[in-house]
Protein backbone atom coordinates (compact mmCIF):
# COMPACT_ATOMS: atom_id res chain seq x y z
CA UNK A 1 0.00 0.00 0.00
CA UNK A 2 1.41 3.62 -0.96
CA UNK A 3 2.27 5.97 1.52
CA UNK A 4 -1.67 8.34 0.97
CA UNK A 5 -3.83 5.66 0.93
CA UNK A 6 -2.15 3.98 4.63
CA UNK A 7 -3.21 7.67 5.35
CA UNK A 8 -7.09 7.60 3.87
CA UNK A 9 -7.17 3.90 5.53
CA UNK A 10 -6.04 5.45 9.04
CA UNK A 11 -8.78 8.54 8.68
CA UNK A 12 -11.66 6.98 10.56
CA UNK A 13 -9.50 6.04 13.78
CA UNK A 14 -7.44 9.42 13.23
CA UNK A 15 -10.28 11.04 15.43
CA UNK A 16 -9.43 8.58 18.14
CA UNK A 17 -6.57 10.74 19.14
CA UNK A 18 -4.21 7.96 18.50
CA UNK A 19 -0.30 8.45 17.77
CA UNK A 20 0.97 8.45 13.99
CA UNK A 21 3.11 5.22 14.37
CA UNK A 22 -0.51 3.21 15.35
CA UNK A 23 -2.49 4.90 12.91
CA UNK A 24 -0.15 3.51 10.25
CA UNK A 25 0.14 0.23 12.06
CA UNK A 26 -3.78 0.40 11.75
CA UNK A 27 -4.08 0.99 8.61
CA UNK A 28 -1.27 -1.93 7.44
CA UNK A 29 -3.74 -4.43 9.63
CA UNK A 30 -6.03 -3.54 7.03
CA UNK A 31 -8.83 -1.73 9.55
CA UNK A 32 -10.49 1.31 8.18
CA UNK A 33 -13.04 1.75 10.95
CA UNK A 34 -13.59 1.09 14.43
CA UNK A 35 -15.63 -1.73 15.40
CA UNK A 36 -18.38 -0.54 17.56
CA UNK A 37 -16.47 -1.82 20.62
CA UNK A 38 -13.46 -0.30 19.47
CA UNK A 39 -14.92 2.52 19.26
CA UNK A 40 -16.64 2.39 22.70
CA UNK A 41 -13.99 1.46 24.60
CA UNK A 42 -11.00 3.14 23.29
CA UNK A 43 -11.87 7.12 24.05
CA UNK A 44 -12.61 5.65 28.07
CA UNK A 45 -9.95 3.78 27.85
CA UNK A 46 -7.71 6.61 26.51
CA UNK A 47 -8.36 8.77 29.20
CA UNK A 48 -7.11 6.18 31.74
CA UNK A 49 -10.61 5.08 33.56
CA UNK A 50 -11.16 1.26 34.45
CA UNK A 51 -13.88 -0.36 32.23
CA UNK A 52 -15.41 -3.82 32.03
CA UNK A 53 -16.78 -4.45 28.28
CA UNK A 54 -19.21 -7.25 26.97
CA UNK A 55 -17.36 -8.03 24.04
CA UNK A 56 -16.87 -11.62 22.21
CA UNK A 57 -14.76 -13.01 19.90
CA UNK A 58 -14.99 -11.30 16.37
CA UNK A 59 -15.36 -7.93 17.80
CA UNK A 60 -12.26 -6.32 17.96
CA UNK A 61 -11.57 -6.50 21.18
CA UNK A 62 -7.88 -7.29 20.98
CA UNK A 63 -7.42 -4.09 19.12
CA UNK A 64 -10.19 -2.41 21.54
CA UNK A 65 -7.41 -2.75 24.29
CA UNK A 66 -4.37 -2.96 22.78
CA UNK A 67 -4.66 0.22 21.46
CA UNK A 68 -5.39 2.30 24.14
CA UNK A 69 -2.47 0.60 26.35
CA UNK A 70 -0.24 0.98 23.47
CA UNK A 71 -0.63 4.79 22.89
CA UNK A 72 -0.47 5.21 26.45
CA UNK A 73 2.91 3.38 26.61
CA UNK A 74 3.88 5.57 23.59
CA UNK A 75 2.90 8.89 25.69
CA UNK A 76 5.12 7.70 28.75
CA UNK A 77 8.39 6.06 27.33
CA UNK A 78 9.91 4.38 30.53
CA UNK A 79 12.83 3.05 28.93
CA UNK A 80 14.44 1.73 31.82
CA UNK A 81 11.21 0.46 33.30
CA UNK A 82 9.88 -3.71 33.16
CA UNK A 83 6.82 -4.87 31.84
CA UNK A 84 4.31 -2.06 32.36
CA UNK A 85 0.98 -4.13 30.55
CA UNK A 86 0.05 -7.48 31.19
CA UNK A 87 -2.81 -9.31 29.61
CA UNK A 88 -4.04 -12.43 31.54
CA UNK A 89 -6.02 -14.90 28.86
CA UNK A 90 -7.46 -18.32 29.59
CA UNK A 91 -6.13 -20.57 26.98
CA UNK A 92 -2.31 -20.45 25.12
CA UNK A 93 -4.41 -19.88 21.28
CA UNK A 94 -5.97 -16.80 22.29
CA UNK A 95 -2.45 -15.58 23.62
CA UNK A 96 -1.02 -16.29 20.66
CA UNK A 97 -3.38 -14.30 18.44
CA UNK A 98 -2.99 -11.41 21.25
CA UNK A 99 0.61 -11.92 20.33
CA UNK A 100 -0.31 -12.02 16.90
CA UNK A 101 -2.60 -8.90 16.61
CA UNK A 102 0.22 -6.81 18.61
CA UNK A 103 2.70 -7.33 15.82
CA UNK A 104 0.61 -6.94 13.15
CA UNK A 105 -0.33 -3.11 14.89
CA UNK A 106 2.61 -2.19 16.56
CA UNK A 107 5.14 -2.46 13.00
CA UNK A 108 5.83 1.07 13.70
CA UNK A 109 6.33 1.20 17.11
CA UNK A 110 9.58 0.21 19.12
CA UNK A 111 7.44 -1.71 21.51
CA UNK A 112 7.72 -5.05 22.79
CA UNK A 113 5.88 -7.99 23.80
CA UNK A 114 6.09 -11.47 25.04
CA UNK A 115 4.24 -14.59 25.23
CA UNK A 116 3.84 -16.76 28.85
CA UNK A 117 2.33 -20.00 28.77
CA UNK A 118 2.06 -23.24 30.19
CA UNK A 119 3.52 -26.38 27.70
CA UNK A 120 6.27 -24.04 26.19
CA UNK A 121 9.75 -24.25 27.58
CA UNK A 122 10.21 -22.51 30.74
CA UNK A 123 14.00 -20.80 29.95
CA UNK A 124 12.95 -19.63 27.02
CA UNK A 125 10.45 -17.77 28.81
CA UNK A 126 12.97 -16.89 31.39
CA UNK A 127 15.36 -15.11 28.32
CA UNK A 128 12.56 -13.59 27.05
CA UNK A 129 11.08 -12.41 30.55
CA UNK A 130 14.94 -10.87 31.17
CA UNK A 131 14.32 -8.79 28.55
CA UNK A 132 11.77 -6.24 30.32
CA UNK A 133 9.07 -6.97 27.48
CA UNK A 134 6.44 -3.40 28.04
CA UNK A 135 3.68 -5.90 26.69
CA UNK A 136 3.34 -9.30 28.85
CA UNK A 137 0.69 -11.21 27.59
CA UNK A 138 -0.28 -14.95 29.53
CA UNK A 139 -1.92 -17.67 30.96
CA UNK A 140 -2.37 -17.31 34.84
CA UNK A 141 -0.71 -20.75 35.62
CA UNK A 142 2.80 -20.19 33.76
CA UNK A 143 3.10 -16.43 34.73
CA UNK A 144 2.35 -17.29 38.49
CA UNK A 145 4.91 -20.23 38.34
CA UNK A 146 7.38 -17.44 37.08
CA UNK A 147 6.08 -15.00 40.03
CA UNK A 148 6.86 -17.55 42.16
CA UNK A 149 10.44 -18.10 41.58
CA UNK A 150 11.04 -14.43 40.89
CA UNK A 151 12.07 -14.45 37.22
CA UNK A 152 8.53 -12.53 36.44
CA UNK A 153 8.30 -9.14 38.03
CA UNK A 154 5.18 -6.94 37.86
CA UNK A 155 6.33 -4.05 40.06
CA UNK A 156 6.19 -1.49 36.67
CA UNK A 157 3.31 -2.69 35.62
CA UNK A 158 0.46 0.19 34.85
CA UNK A 159 -2.10 -2.21 32.68
CA UNK A 160 -3.70 -5.36 33.28
CA UNK A 161 -6.49 -6.88 31.30
CA UNK A 162 -8.46 -9.36 31.95
CA UNK A 163 -9.58 -11.10 28.47
CA UNK A 164 -12.32 -13.75 28.12
CA UNK A 165 -12.87 -13.38 31.84
CA UNK A 166 -16.23 -15.47 31.75
CA UNK A 167 -13.86 -18.43 30.42
CA UNK A 168 -11.43 -17.43 32.67
CA UNK A 169 -14.17 -18.79 35.46
CA UNK A 170 -15.20 -21.57 33.25
CA UNK A 171 -11.71 -22.90 33.57
CA UNK A 172 -11.05 -22.44 37.40
CA UNK A 173 -8.28 -19.77 37.01
CA UNK A 174 -9.62 -17.46 39.23
CA UNK A 175 -7.63 -18.37 42.29
CA UNK A 176 -4.22 -17.74 39.94
CA UNK A 177 -5.48 -14.53 38.46
CA UNK A 178 -6.16 -13.02 41.89
CA UNK A 179 -3.02 -14.31 42.97
CA UNK A 180 -1.41 -12.92 39.94
CA UNK A 181 -3.40 -9.30 41.07
CA UNK A 182 -1.60 -9.16 43.84
CA UNK A 183 1.93 -9.10 42.94
CA UNK A 184 1.27 -5.52 40.86
CA UNK A 185 0.88 -2.32 42.18
CA UNK A 186 -2.64 -0.89 43.11
CA UNK A 187 -1.40 1.95 40.75
CA UNK A 188 -3.11 1.05 37.39
CA UNK A 189 -5.40 0.85 34.93
CA UNK A 190 -7.55 -2.31 34.64
CA UNK A 191 -9.80 -3.03 31.86
CA UNK A 192 -11.51 -6.67 32.05
CA UNK A 193 -13.26 -7.89 28.70
CA UNK A 194 -15.76 -10.74 28.71
CA UNK A 195 -18.22 -12.22 26.38
CA UNK A 196 -21.02 -11.31 28.81
CA UNK A 197 -21.04 -9.38 31.84
CA UNK A 198 -23.80 -11.30 33.20
CA UNK A 199 -22.29 -14.78 33.98
CA UNK A 200 -21.65 -15.53 37.67
CA UNK A 201 -18.47 -14.55 39.52
CA UNK A 202 -17.98 -11.47 36.91
CA UNK A 203 -19.37 -8.78 39.19
CA UNK A 204 -17.10 -9.91 41.91
CA UNK A 205 -14.17 -10.63 40.26
CA UNK A 206 -14.65 -7.18 38.32
CA UNK A 207 -15.26 -5.63 42.01
CA UNK A 208 -11.51 -7.09 42.75
CA UNK A 209 -9.99 -5.52 39.82
CA UNK A 210 -11.60 -2.53 38.94
CA UNK A 211 -12.01 1.01 40.51
CA UNK A 212 -14.77 2.63 39.64
CA UNK A 213 -15.14 1.09 36.39
CA UNK A 214 -17.22 2.42 33.31
CA UNK A 215 -19.39 -0.56 31.84
CA UNK A 216 -19.78 -1.03 28.26
CA UNK A 217 -22.42 -2.95 26.73
CA UNK A 218 -23.29 -2.22 23.58
CA UNK A 219 -26.84 -1.69 21.95
CA UNK A 220 -26.49 -4.69 19.71
CA UNK A 221 -29.07 -6.53 17.72
CA UNK A 222 -27.94 -9.53 19.15
CA UNK A 223 -31.23 -10.69 20.42
CA UNK A 224 -31.31 -13.98 18.52
CA UNK A 225 -34.54 -14.44 16.59
CA UNK A 226 -37.80 -15.68 18.80
CA UNK A 227 -38.47 -17.73 16.16
CA UNK A 228 -35.63 -20.27 15.88
CA UNK A 229 -34.81 -23.68 17.73
CA UNK A 230 -30.80 -24.03 18.14
CA UNK A 231 -29.30 -27.30 18.06
CA UNK A 232 -25.84 -28.51 18.45
CA UNK A 233 -24.66 -31.77 17.36
CA UNK A 234 -21.25 -33.32 18.81
CA UNK A 235 -18.74 -34.24 15.33
CA UNK A 236 -15.45 -36.04 15.85
CA UNK A 237 -13.74 -34.62 12.50
CA UNK A 238 -14.21 -33.21 8.87
CA UNK A 239 -15.24 -36.77 7.80
CA UNK A 240 -17.54 -37.36 10.76
CA UNK A 241 -19.41 -33.62 10.10
CA UNK A 242 -19.66 -34.88 5.88
CA UNK A 243 -21.52 -38.01 7.15
CA UNK A 244 -23.52 -36.62 9.65
CA UNK A 245 -24.63 -32.88 7.51
CA UNK A 246 -25.46 -35.46 4.56
CA UNK A 247 -27.69 -37.74 6.89
CA UNK A 248 -29.15 -34.65 8.10
CA UNK A 249 -30.13 -33.31 4.69
CA UNK A 250 -31.52 -36.34 3.59
CA UNK A 251 -33.41 -37.53 7.03
CA UNK A 252 -34.81 -34.09 8.02
CA UNK A 253 -37.88 -32.37 6.09
CA UNK A 254 -37.69 -28.70 4.86
CA UNK A 255 -38.13 -26.93 1.31
CA UNK A 256 -34.71 -25.28 1.48
CA UNK A 257 -32.04 -25.73 3.96
CA UNK A 258 -28.81 -23.39 3.70
CA UNK A 259 -25.59 -24.97 5.01
CA UNK A 260 -22.53 -22.61 6.02
CA UNK A 261 -18.80 -23.21 5.61
CA UNK A 262 -16.34 -21.03 7.46
CA UNK A 263 -14.17 -21.26 3.91
CA UNK A 264 -14.65 -21.10 0.14
CA UNK A 265 -12.94 -24.34 -0.10
CA UNK A 266 -15.12 -25.71 2.32
CA UNK A 267 -18.01 -24.81 1.34
CA UNK A 268 -16.88 -26.07 -2.45
CA UNK A 269 -16.03 -29.51 -1.30
CA UNK A 270 -19.62 -29.80 1.19
CA UNK A 271 -21.30 -29.12 -1.44
CA UNK A 272 -19.63 -31.19 -3.56
CA UNK A 273 -19.81 -34.09 -1.52
CA UNK A 274 -23.52 -33.60 -1.26
CA UNK A 275 -24.22 -33.92 -5.12
CA UNK A 276 -22.15 -36.99 -5.25
CA UNK A 277 -24.35 -38.22 -2.64
CA UNK A 278 -27.86 -37.15 -4.84
CA UNK A 279 -28.92 -34.05 -2.67
CA UNK A 280 -29.82 -31.09 -4.97
CA UNK A 281 -27.58 -28.61 -3.95
CA UNK A 282 -25.30 -25.85 -5.48
CA UNK A 283 -22.81 -23.89 -3.54
CA UNK A 284 -22.29 -19.88 -3.13
CA UNK A 285 -18.83 -18.06 -2.58
CA UNK A 286 -17.62 -14.98 -2.47
CA UNK A 287 -15.63 -15.63 -5.91
CA UNK A 288 -18.58 -16.55 -8.17
CA UNK A 289 -19.20 -13.23 -10.77
CA UNK A 290 -22.52 -11.77 -10.63
CA UNK A 291 -24.19 -14.30 -13.24
CA UNK A 292 -23.22 -17.43 -11.75
CA UNK A 293 -24.27 -15.85 -8.25
CA UNK A 294 -27.89 -15.04 -10.11
CA UNK A 295 -28.24 -18.31 -11.96
CA UNK A 296 -27.15 -20.41 -8.19
CA UNK A 297 -29.46 -17.96 -6.64
CA UNK A 298 -32.41 -18.20 -9.18
CA UNK A 299 -32.15 -22.51 -9.00
CA UNK A 300 -32.51 -22.10 -4.91
CA UNK A 301 -35.18 -19.53 -4.88
CA UNK A 302 -37.33 -21.53 -7.53
CA UNK A 303 -36.52 -24.66 -5.39
CA UNK A 304 -35.03 -26.56 -8.47
CA UNK A 305 -32.48 -27.09 -5.73
CA UNK A 306 -33.36 -27.45 -2.13
CA UNK A 307 -29.46 -27.30 -0.43
CA UNK A 308 -27.55 -24.16 -0.50
CA UNK A 309 -24.03 -24.21 0.53
CA UNK A 310 -22.16 -20.77 0.95
CA UNK A 311 -18.97 -18.84 3.22
CA UNK A 312 -20.10 -16.11 5.32
CA UNK A 313 -19.25 -13.23 2.77
CA UNK A 314 -21.62 -14.81 -0.08
CA UNK A 315 -24.22 -14.79 2.23
CA UNK A 316 -24.36 -11.10 3.39
CA UNK A 317 -27.88 -10.24 2.72
CA UNK A 318 -29.35 -13.12 1.50
CA UNK A 319 -33.33 -13.65 1.92
CA UNK A 320 -34.75 -16.71 0.60
CA UNK A 321 -38.25 -17.03 2.09
CA UNK A 322 -38.98 -19.98 3.15
CA UNK A 323 -35.70 -21.40 4.34
CA UNK A 324 -36.55 -23.52 6.83
CA UNK A 325 -33.11 -25.06 8.41
CA UNK A 326 -29.73 -23.49 8.76
CA UNK A 327 -26.91 -26.19 9.10
CA UNK A 328 -23.29 -24.48 10.51
CA UNK A 329 -21.16 -26.99 9.18
CA UNK A 330 -18.07 -24.99 11.01
CA UNK A 331 -18.64 -23.02 14.10
CA UNK A 332 -18.96 -19.74 13.07
CA UNK A 333 -15.94 -16.89 13.70
CA UNK A 334 -18.02 -14.82 15.77
CA UNK A 335 -21.30 -14.64 17.54
CA UNK A 336 -22.77 -11.82 14.83
CA UNK A 337 -21.85 -14.52 12.12
CA UNK A 338 -23.67 -16.78 14.31
CA UNK A 339 -26.84 -14.61 14.62
CA UNK A 340 -26.15 -13.34 10.50
CA UNK A 341 -26.60 -17.17 9.66
CA UNK A 342 -29.27 -18.40 11.39
CA UNK A 343 -31.48 -15.54 11.25
CA UNK A 344 -32.00 -16.72 7.24
CA UNK A 345 -34.25 -18.68 8.86
CA UNK A 346 -37.25 -18.29 11.03
CA UNK A 347 -38.50 -15.26 8.82
CA UNK A 348 -41.89 -14.36 8.63
CA UNK A 349 -43.39 -15.75 11.26
CA UNK A 350 -42.35 -19.18 10.61
CA UNK A 351 -40.17 -21.16 12.80
CA UNK A 352 -36.71 -22.33 11.84
CA UNK A 353 -34.12 -24.57 13.06
CA UNK A 354 -30.67 -23.76 13.17
CA UNK A 355 -27.81 -26.46 13.83
CA UNK A 356 -24.37 -26.34 14.78
CA UNK A 357 -21.73 -29.54 13.78
CA UNK A 358 -19.23 -28.67 16.76
CA UNK A 359 -15.96 -30.71 16.80
CA UNK A 360 -13.59 -30.48 19.90
CA UNK A 361 -11.73 -27.54 18.60
CA UNK A 362 -14.48 -25.39 18.16
CA UNK A 363 -16.08 -26.31 21.53
CA UNK A 364 -14.75 -23.15 23.74
CA UNK A 365 -15.97 -20.79 20.32
CA UNK A 366 -19.76 -22.39 20.42
CA UNK A 367 -19.67 -21.95 23.92
CA UNK A 368 -19.01 -18.31 23.67
CA UNK A 369 -21.77 -17.85 21.13
CA UNK A 370 -23.99 -19.01 23.13
CA UNK A 371 -23.50 -17.04 25.65
CA UNK A 372 -22.56 -13.84 24.20
CA UNK A 373 -26.09 -13.97 22.52
CA UNK A 374 -27.84 -15.51 25.33
CA UNK A 375 -29.57 -18.30 23.99
CA UNK A 376 -30.13 -21.64 25.01
CA UNK A 377 -28.81 -24.38 22.68
CA UNK A 378 -30.20 -28.17 22.97
CA UNK A 379 -28.19 -31.21 22.00
CA UNK A 380 -28.99 -33.31 19.02
CA UNK A 381 -27.76 -36.93 18.29
CA UNK A 382 -28.13 -38.41 14.89
CA UNK A 383 -28.66 -42.12 14.95
CA UNK A 384 -25.62 -44.12 14.23
CA UNK A 385 -23.50 -41.41 13.85
CA UNK A 386 -22.72 -40.09 17.23
CA UNK A 387 -19.72 -38.62 18.49
CA UNK A 388 -16.89 -40.18 20.35
CA UNK A 389 -16.25 -36.73 21.68
CA UNK A 390 -18.56 -35.59 24.38
CA UNK A 391 -17.70 -32.23 25.80
CA UNK A 392 -15.11 -30.99 28.20
CA UNK A 393 -15.81 -32.58 31.63
CA UNK A 394 -18.43 -30.42 33.43
CA UNK A 395 -17.34 -27.97 36.14
CA UNK A 396 -19.61 -27.79 39.37
CA UNK A 397 -19.07 -25.05 41.83
CA UNK A 398 -20.75 -22.14 40.52
CA UNK A 399 -18.24 -19.65 39.56
CA UNK A 400 -19.42 -16.54 42.03
CA UNK A 401 -19.02 -19.00 44.93
CA UNK A 402 -15.55 -20.14 43.93
CA UNK A 403 -14.67 -16.28 43.29
CA UNK A 404 -15.23 -15.54 47.36
CA UNK A 405 -13.78 -18.46 48.41
CA UNK A 406 -10.55 -17.81 46.98
CA UNK A 407 -10.30 -13.78 47.93
CA UNK A 408 -11.56 -15.27 51.70
CA UNK A 409 -8.61 -18.38 51.51
CA UNK A 410 -6.24 -15.49 50.31
CA UNK A 411 -7.22 -12.79 53.39
CA UNK A 412 -6.83 -15.85 55.94
CA UNK A 413 -3.38 -16.40 54.42
CA UNK A 414 -2.10 -12.86 54.53
CA UNK A 415 -3.91 -12.43 58.05
CA UNK A 416 -1.60 -15.29 59.25
CA UNK A 417 1.60 -14.00 57.84
CA UNK A 418 0.89 -10.84 59.53
CA UNK A 419 0.50 -12.45 62.90
CA UNK A 420 3.35 -14.67 62.60
CA UNK A 421 5.61 -11.01 62.43
CA UNK A 422 8.15 -10.04 60.04
CA UNK A 423 10.65 -13.01 60.13
CA UNK A 424 7.91 -15.67 58.97
CA UNK A 425 6.80 -13.02 55.49
CA UNK A 426 7.94 -14.33 52.94
CA UNK A 427 10.82 -12.28 51.13
CA UNK A 428 10.15 -10.58 48.36
CA UNK A 429 12.36 -12.40 45.81
CA UNK A 430 15.07 -10.54 44.49
CA UNK A 431 14.56 -9.74 40.45
CA UNK A 432 16.05 -11.30 38.35
CA UNK A 433 17.06 -8.40 36.40
CA UNK A 434 18.44 -7.16 39.31
CA UNK A 435 20.77 -10.25 40.05
CA UNK A 436 21.74 -10.24 36.27
CA UNK A 437 22.28 -6.23 36.38
CA UNK A 438 19.60 -6.27 32.98
CA UNK A 439 17.13 -3.76 32.79
CA UNK A 440 15.98 -1.07 35.83
CA UNK A 441 17.50 -1.52 38.48
CA UNK A 442 14.85 -1.08 41.91
CA UNK A 443 14.83 2.20 43.50
CA UNK A 444 14.20 1.98 47.28
CA UNK A 445 10.81 3.65 46.66
CA UNK A 446 9.49 0.97 43.47
CA UNK A 447 7.39 -1.50 46.36
CA UNK A 448 4.13 -1.84 45.39
CA UNK A 449 1.36 0.13 47.00
CA UNK A 450 -0.46 -0.69 50.05
CA UNK A 451 -3.06 -3.51 50.05
CA UNK A 452 -1.70 -5.18 46.52
CA UNK A 453 1.93 -5.70 46.55
CA UNK A 454 3.07 -9.39 47.64
CA UNK A 455 4.13 -8.72 50.98
CA UNK A 456 1.35 -6.16 51.75
CA UNK A 457 -1.68 -6.92 53.92
CA UNK A 458 -4.16 -8.61 52.20
CA UNK A 459 -7.66 -6.09 52.63
CA UNK A 460 -10.88 -7.28 51.01
CA UNK A 461 -11.58 -6.42 47.39
CA UNK A 462 -13.13 -3.88 47.32
CA UNK A 463 -10.15 -1.71 48.33
CA UNK A 464 -9.34 -0.34 45.28
CA UNK A 465 -12.96 1.17 45.04
P1 LIG B 1 -11.02 -10.00 17.92
O1 LIG B 1 -12.47 -9.84 18.30
O2 LIG B 1 -10.15 -9.04 18.62
O3 LIG B 1 -10.60 -11.43 18.04
O4 LIG B 1 -10.89 -9.61 16.36
C1 LIG B 1 -11.58 -10.28 15.36
C2 LIG B 1 -11.01 -10.00 14.00
O5 LIG B 1 -11.35 -8.70 13.57
C3 LIG B 1 -9.51 -10.10 13.89
O6 LIG B 1 -9.20 -10.87 12.76
C4 LIG B 1 -9.02 -8.68 13.70
O7 LIG B 1 -7.88 -8.65 12.92
C5 LIG B 1 -10.20 -8.04 13.03
N1 LIG B 1 -10.36 -6.61 13.35
C6 LIG B 1 -10.21 -6.01 14.54
N2 LIG B 1 -10.47 -4.70 14.45
C7 LIG B 1 -10.82 -4.46 13.18
C8 LIG B 1 -11.23 -3.28 12.46
N3 LIG B 1 -11.35 -2.11 13.06
N4 LIG B 1 -11.51 -3.42 11.16
C9 LIG B 1 -11.41 -4.62 10.55
N5 LIG B 1 -11.04 -5.76 11.16
C10 LIG B 1 -10.75 -5.69 12.47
Amino acid sequence: MIEHELADAANAFATLDLAEPLLRGIAKAGFETPTPVQAAVLPVALQGRDLMAAAATGSGKTAAFLLPIMQRLLDEPAPRAGTRALVLVPTRELASQVLDHFHAVASYTRLTAAVIVGGEPRNHQVNALRRNPEILIATPGRLLEHLDTGEADLTDVRFIVLDEADRMLDMGLVEEVVAILNHAPGERQSLLFSATLHRRGIIELADYLLKDPVSITLDHPRTAHPHIDHQIILSDDAAHKAAQLQRLLTAAEFDRALVFANTRAGAEQAGAKLVAAGVRAVVLHGELDQRERKRVMALFRAGTVSVLVASDVAARGLDVPGTELVVNLDVPRSGDDYLHRSGRTGRAGRRGLAVSLVSAPEWNRMESIERYLGISVERAVIDGLKARFQGPPKRSKPAKKVVKKVVKKLAAKRGANAADGAADKPKLKERLRERKNIGKRRKPSAKPAAGQGVDAGFEPPKRRG
